[in-house]
């Protein structure tokens, strides 16, 4: 195998291949490098969820494009990846929480969202059964929707391999190495030396680790989360429901009948460890049939947990670094699988170009994170 290469990218999740499919696109020989298998990491553990109702310009525009790669993705890859727009509907349970969402829907309006407020009754004949003690309203797009990780990331790997581009994986790095302030390639636990001009950690949980190998200090953490699923069932309901309550969760129901969901432990819990807990699964089945008395029958098949990397203010970096050729897809939240297929894009017109595709300081490397995601 070749030992030099156009681009590196550390990392084999959503976020490593879409760069690598991307780059690949635009004529470049690229090396993706997993130290796992594919989608080990964050990707594999997601739920699926994709929507744009974010609260800021430029992660609303990021996910618009996300969006329509999704769309088409069947027809790129020559297979489904159960892509549907089922929607997402956000609940309040509280005057103040639905007047945040209303701000929120103002800025999403004006940049073309199909969301539109609901009551709850409208909420109700969205989601029957649905228990709607406390339901103030909600807020509703029936354009966002859901895919099968997987499933993308196999249309990815397959892009990357015909474009001539490689995926190696089982194969950790374990150095990036620079002289004067220029990366000039990876080291392999094995100690192979790969050369490359161009670097990108996109290495999802273990990003600041990765970024210390180039000697550059990235403002991420880790943080666990957990997630369970269901047997089949038929058609119950169509959207992604987010019941906001500090004690809620979300959850949506798949193409293939299976409810798929989790919540956001509060306090956060620092870490990536990705055992599953007797203890989510108990609080999670309480949750979800508080909100749809009719699930406490569900029948679980499968619980797990993964991580989420985070920043202090909840977007993503996606950016060049002052070690030149060293690139960064990292702090991806909970939202890297939806983000990916625009991240991709972009971050290879960031590479090859020089440019940034719009306004980009919310995802730069010396921003402030000083600001907060409301549609978190
Ligand atoms: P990863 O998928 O973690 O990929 C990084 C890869 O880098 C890993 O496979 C790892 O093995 C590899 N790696 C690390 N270090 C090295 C090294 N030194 N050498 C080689 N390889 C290395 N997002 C959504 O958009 N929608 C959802 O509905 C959603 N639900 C979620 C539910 C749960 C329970 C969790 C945990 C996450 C969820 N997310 C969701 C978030 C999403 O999964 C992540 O944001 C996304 O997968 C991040 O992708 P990534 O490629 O950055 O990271």
């Amino acid at each position: 195998m070749s030992s030099k290469f156009d681009a590196v990218i550390i990392g084999g999740g959503i976020i490593g291949l879409s760069i690598g499919y991307h780059l690949t696109r635009k004529g470049n020989t690229v090396l993706v490098i997993e130290k796992k298998y594919t989608g080990s990491g964050s990707t594999g553990r997601c739920i699926g969820g994709i929507r744009m109702q974010f609260s800021t310009e430029a992660a609303i525009r990021l996910m618009q494009e996300s969006m329509s790669h999704f769309m088409k993705m069947e027809e790129d890859f020559d297979f489904s990846v159960e892509f549907l727009a089922s929607g997402y509907l956000f609940l309040a349970h509280s005057e103040e929480k639905l007047k945040a969402f209303r701000e929120v829907m103002k800025n999403q309006k004006e940049l073309g969202l199909n969301v539109r407020e609901l009551s709850p009754d409208e909420c109700l004949e969205l989601v029957p059964g649905m228990n709607s003690d406390g339901l103030k309203g909600g807020i509703y797009s029936p354009e966002d929707g859901q895919a099968y990780p997987f499933k993308v990331l196999r249309g990815y790997i397959n892009g990357i391999r015909k474009g001539g581009s490689v995926v190696r994986i089982f194969t950790e790095v374990t150095g990036i190495k620079t002289s004067e302030g220029t990366v000039s390639g990876v080291e392999l636990e094995n100690g192979e030396f790969i050369e490359a001009p161009v670097v990108v950690n996109a290495a999802g949980p273990w990003g600041a680790e990765v970024g210390r190998m180039a000697g550059v200090e990235l403002p991420i953490f880790p943080e666990e989360h957990e997630a369970l699923i269901s047997d089949r069932y038929d058609h119950l309901f169509d959207p992604m429901v987010v019941d906001y309550r500090p004690d809620g969760c979300y959850f949506q129901q798949m193409a293939t009948g299976q409810i798929i969901g989790c919540y956001t432990p509060v306090p956060n819990k620092p870490g990536k460890q990705t055992s599953s807990s007797s203890e989510f699964l108990l609080e999670m089945s309480k949750r979800t049939s508080r909100l749809i008395p009719k699930l406490k029958d569900l029948n679980v098949i499968r619980h797990w947990g993964g991580s989420y990397s985070m920043t202090p203010d909840g977007s993503p970096i996606i950016d060049k670094t002052p070690v030149k050729g060293f690139f960064v897809a990292v702090g991806m939240s909970g939202h890297g699988f939806m983000f990916g297929p625009a991240i991709g894009k972009y971050l290879a017109q960031i590479i090859t170009d020089g440019t940034y595709p719009f306004e980009w300081d919310e995802f730069k490397i010396d921003r402030e994170f000083s600001r907060h995601e409301i549609m978190k």
